[in-house]
């Protein structure tokens, strides 16, 4: 069975719950605190397990309490950590956010030991022909500079999720035989005014723009919308699903998570889609990240619901 490899960060959020954000230089009292485990790294090596996929995680964690907590984690979802490094050089990445009353949230991420994934701690990495590799901007460029050069050379898929956006030379995003980004990252990659509101063909159009070969496949997600992708001469959208989201953190992770898992055992672009968008209609239903992120048993309980025919439609005709 080919194997998914996400490299990619992970870290643990703490979560502060207050009246109102702390001005400069100001103590406010908190209501409530949590940790939760995060990085998008970590989330899409989850959506890709749940999904099914014989999935390892290539990263790196410090030393300290919250590297062990991570790892004890993961290994839990039945994420493989045999190429997951610990160092000493720097602590476990941490996302420190402040949620007001208001609902706004305000965010410190501190990289930490995922800054420090360096291109060698990846060279023993197994990849074989036909494996997917998986990366998102959360580790160095360099390090997947290196690691989807590799992966290239000898046969496997190469995904990525460039997200957050931030500027990078345009051969990193050409070593991508899959990109997947979302309509801010998008308009930023494809250097563009927002894409927000635009018709499909007009995100379609940015999508082509963006592509550094016509075989590179272009992934946008659009939210409520679905997704959009183009490849070679085709384009083809997926509608959202109809639901009512309370809480779209992950939402990204788990498509992509699912995209490299459907990949990977082989299902045509179209079906990995289907799927990808089911998954994160069912992730935005629910709250958190991890235990928001859907197995495939409810993916494929949801797509089947949504190809059985409406049986209004098909019953008996009433003559009178
Ligand atoms: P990100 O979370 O990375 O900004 P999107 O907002 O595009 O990315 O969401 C990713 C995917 O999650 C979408 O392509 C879609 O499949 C699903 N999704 C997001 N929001 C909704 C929604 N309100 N209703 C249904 N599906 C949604």
């Amino acid at each position: 069975m080919a194997r998914v490899y996400v490299a990619g960060s992970i870290n643990m959020d703490l979560v502060a719950r207050a009246a109102r954000h702390p001005r400069p230089g100001e103590t406010v009292a908190g209501t409530h605190v949590a940790t939760y485990p995060g990085g998008k790294g970590a989330n899409q090596a989850i959506a890709a397990t749940r999904m099914g996929a014989n999935t390892a995680l290539l990263g790196k964690l410090g030393t300290d309490a919250f590297g062990d907590q991570l790892r004890d984690f993961l290994c839990g979802q039945g994420v493989q950590l045999d190429y997951l490094r610990q160092t000493a050089a720097a602590a476990t990445g941490v996302a420190l956010i402040v949620v007001a009353e208001s609902g706004e949230n305000s965010i410190v991420v501190v990289p930490g030991a995922n800054a420090l994934l360096e291109p060698d701690d990846l060279a023993n990495v197994p990849i074989a022909a036909g494996d997917v590799v998986l990366s998102q901007f959360e580790i160095p460029l360099a390090t997947i500079q290196q690691l989807f050069t590799r992966a290239r050379a000898i046969g496997a898929t190469t995904i990525l999720n460039p997200a957050p956006a931030q500027p990078c030379p345009p051969d990193v995003l050409a070593l991508a035989d899959v990109l997947i980004l979302n309509e801010t990252e998008l308009a930023f990659f494809a250097d563009t005014a927002s894409i927000a509101l635009a018709s499909l063909d007009t995100i379609a159009a940015a999508a082509r723009r963006l592509r550094a070969r016509s075989e590179q496949v272009i992934i946008a997600t659009l939210g409520a919308l679905g997704a959009l992708a183009v490849f070679g001469e085709q384009q083809v959208h997926i509608a959202g699903h109809r639901v009512r989201a309370v809480d779209t953190t992950a939402a990204g992770d788990t498509f992509a998570g699912a995209v490299a898992a459907r990949l990977a055992v082989g299902y045509p672009l179209e079906r990995a889609l289907r799927d990808a968008n089911a998954a994160a209609a069912i992730c935005v239903q629910r709250s958190g990240a991890a235990p928001s992120i859907p197995t495939a048993a409810e993916v494929e309980a949801l797509v089947s619901a949504e190809c059985r025919p409406n049986p209004k439609k098909i019953g008996p005709v009433d003559s009178q």
